[in-house]
């Protein structure tokens, strides 16, 4: 079995189904078992070094965190742990 199989967050079944698009075009699935739809990583993505320097500047400006998120395109809950571990 493959690291990409995708599992259901709620059951952990593999019995996974496309189920369409979702609104922004990420792929959509559905469980068999129980049913729960979901959409694999929505927040998983790859922060590049350049972004995080430009994080720290923007946070040297004493920007709200929500106001760097919509600038650079990261979740407010990603930044706020970046923050945090810094
Ligand atoms: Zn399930």
């Amino acid at each position: 079995m493959s690291a990409r199989t995708l599992r259901c967050p709620t059951c952990d079944s593999v019995n996974v189904v496309k189920n369409g698009k979702i609104h922004n075009g990420k792929q959509n699935h559905k469980c068999t078992d129980c049913g729960r739809q979901f959409v694999k990583d929505p927040q998983q993505k790859r922060i590049g070094v350049d972004t995080k320097r430009l994080i720290d500047k923007l946070l040297l400006e004493k920007i709200p965190l929500a106001g760097i998120a919509r600038v650079v395109d990261v979740s407010e809950v990603w930044l706020q742990g970046y923050v945090n571990a810094k």
